[in-house]
C-alpha cells in the first residue's frame, strides 16, 4: 500500500487518533480493564480471553450493554444484569482514569489548534462508553467533531470513518491531516481516504514511509500553521 503525500497545500483540519495518540493506554491498563470486566461478570479471564478477543468489531461497531447481551446469550453464561453493569462501572473506571490525564502534549497542542480556528477531529476504534468519558475529559470541548466507530458502525482502516469525518468537519478529506500512532493500519485507510496521514512515532516500529512525528506539538509546525492561522481557514 502506498505511503502517505507529503504535506502539500494548506491543512484545513486536523483529526486524530484516540488511543495512545491523545489518551494513553498501556498494555497493562488495557489488560487490567479486560480482567476486571470478567471478573465483574463472574467469569475466568481466561475463559472470556478467545470469545473477547474473536468479538472485537461486534464491540467497537454497536452500543456496549448490547454487545454484552448477545456475548451472554452466544456464551450462554451465567452473569444478570447487575453484574453486567458492573462489568461496565468498573471498565469505566480503568478507562476514566487514562482521559482523567490526556498524553503529553495533548490539551496544549488542540489549543493551540482552536486558538487558530482549524477544525479538530477525532476518529476512534472504541467502545461506546468512550463517548461519555470523551465528552466530560479535558479534550471534549476541544474537539469539534468525534467519530467513534461504536456509535458510526464502522472501524479504522475503513476509509469510510474517515471520510465521514472530513464530512462532518465540513472539509475535503484531502486537506485534512491524520494524525495516529498507527494502530489498525488507520494510517493506511486514512491515506485511502485521502488524508494525508502522519505517524505519532512513539518508538513502537510502526513501518510508515509518510510523515512522522516524535510530540503532538510538532503536528503545528507539520501543518505549516507556524504558529499563526493559515489562510481561509
Ligand atoms: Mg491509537
Amino acid at each position: 500500500m502506498s505511503a502517505a503525500a507529503p504535506v502539500r497545500g494548506p491543512v484545513r483540519a486536523v483529526v486524530f487518533d484516540l488511543w495512545k495518540t491523545l489518551v494513553p493506554l498501556p498494555d497493562d491498563v488495557k489488560r487490567q480493564a479486560f480482567t476486571e470486566t470478567a471478573r465483574a461478570l463472574g467469569m475466568r479471564p481466561e475463559e472470556l480471553a478467545g470469545p473477547w478477543a474473536q468479538t472485537r468489531v461486534r464491540r467497537e461497531t454497536g452500543p456496549l450493554d448490547v454487545y454484552l447481551d448477545g456475548l451472554r446469550a452466544d456464551l450462554d453464561a451465567p452473569w444478570d444484569d447487575a453484574q453486567q453493569a458492573e462489568a461496565m462501572r468498573v471498565r469505566r473506571a480503568v478507562h476514566g482514569r487514562g482521559f482523567a490525564r490526556p498524553a503529553e502534549g495533548a490539551v496544549e497542542t488542540l489549543t493551540r489548534l482552536k486558538a487558530l480556528g482549524v477544525p479538530v477531529g477525532l476518529v476512534s476504534n472504541c467502545s461506546s462508553d468512550v463517548r461519555d468519558m470523551l465528552d466530560a475529559s479535558a479534550l471534549g470541548p476541544l474537539i469539534d467533531v468525534s467519530v467513534l466507530s461504536a456509535e458510526a458502525g464502522l472501524m479504522k482502516p475503513d476509509p469510510e470513518i474517515f471520510l465521514l469525518a472530513a464530512r462532518r468537519l465540513g472539509v475535503d478529506s484531502g486537506a485534512c491531516l491524520y494524525v495516529g500512532d498507527g494502530h489498525d493500519d488507520e494510517l493506511d485507510g486514512a491515506s485511502m481516504a485521502g488524508m494525508t496521514a502522519v505517524l505519532l512515532d512513539l518508538g513502537e516500529d510502526h513501518p510508515w514511509a509518510g510523515p512522522r512525528i516524535g510530540g503532538l506539538p510538532e503536528v503545528l509546525e507539520l501543518a505549516g500553521y507556524g504558529g499563526r492561522a493559515p489562510d481561509a481557514v
